[in-house]
C-alpha cells in the first residue's frame, strides 16, 4: 500500500493528481524538480524537493 503525506490537488479542475515526474536540477545534484500532472489538464504543479533531507532520513 502506498500512502502520500501531502496530496496535490488540480487548481483547475479539483481531481487529485497522479504521481510526480521527478525531474533532476540544471545545476544543483541536492534539489529536484517535481512535476504534477492532471489527466485533463496537463502539467499544473511543481514542488521543488531537498535531496539531502532524504539522504538523512535514510540515514537515520
Ligand atoms: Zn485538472
Amino acid at each position: 500500500m502506498q500512502f502520500h503525506l501531502s496530496e496535490k490537488f488540480c487548481p483547475r479542475c479539483r481531481k487529485p493528481l497522479s504521481d510526480a515526474i521527478i525531474e533532476p536540477h540544471p545545476t544543483r545534484t541536492d534539489v529536484a524538480f517535481h512535476n504534477y500532472e492532471c489527466v485533463d489538464c496537463g502539467p499544473v504543479m511543481t514542488t521543488v524537493v531537498s535531496l539531502l533531507a532524504e539522504k538523512l532520513v535514510q540515514a537515520a
